[in-house]
């Protein structure tokens, strides 16, 4: 094998990175057509009025979360293939500073991926998709996941003796 044809891999952060870059380049009209034509199942209530469904209010959630939301439909559709449970999402918002993705009937393991994906939101701004911490609203008011940037930006408090994790 010559040098040339050593596959050059990407680091999992990298790839990572050019999802996340990709998927907040979209605007969120352009997010919310793209998961809706890629998981039509998932997302059947999408465009169903609200006396029927809160989906209507769309994917209710910033930029730096929507890599986690595209893993998770992924996650579920292949739920859907293997078992052949139809799953189908009634609410995607943020609340206390965390995913909230709400379905009709599913599996077990459905609900372990989704809470899987809500865990990972609560590490990751939610305006950028960098690692992040659940801070509060200057008064204590508001909670949102957001990186040290974004808590200066926004005017959240950063508590700096919580380290986290990486
Ligand atoms: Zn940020």
């Amino acid at each position: 094998m010559s040098e040339q044809e050593v596959p050059v891999e990407e680091h999992p952060w990298q790839v990572r990175d050019r999802l996340r870059k990709a998927m907040i380049a979209m605007s969120s009209d352009e997010f919310d057509q793209m998961m809706c034509k890629r998981f039509p199942g998932i997302f059947a209530d999408r465009n169903k009025p609200m006396s029927e469904t809160c989906m209507c209010w769309g994917f209710d959630v910033d930029d730096g979360w929507f890599d986690i939301l595209w893993m998770l439909s992924l996650a579920l559709e292949d739920e859907s293939k293997q078992t052949g449970a139809k799953i189908e999402a009634s609410q995607v918002k943020e609340k206390f500073g965390g995913l909230r993705f709400y379905t009709g009937p599913c599996t077990d393991r459905g609900y372990d991926l989704i809470s899987m994906a809500e865990t990972l939101s609560v590490r990751r701004c939610e305006v950028c998709g960098k690692y992040g911490k659940t801070c509060s609203s200057e008064g204590g008011y508001w909670l949102k996941t957001v990186c040290k940037e974004h808590a200066a930006l926004l005017k959240y408090g950063w508590k700096a003796e919580d380290r986290g994790n990486r």
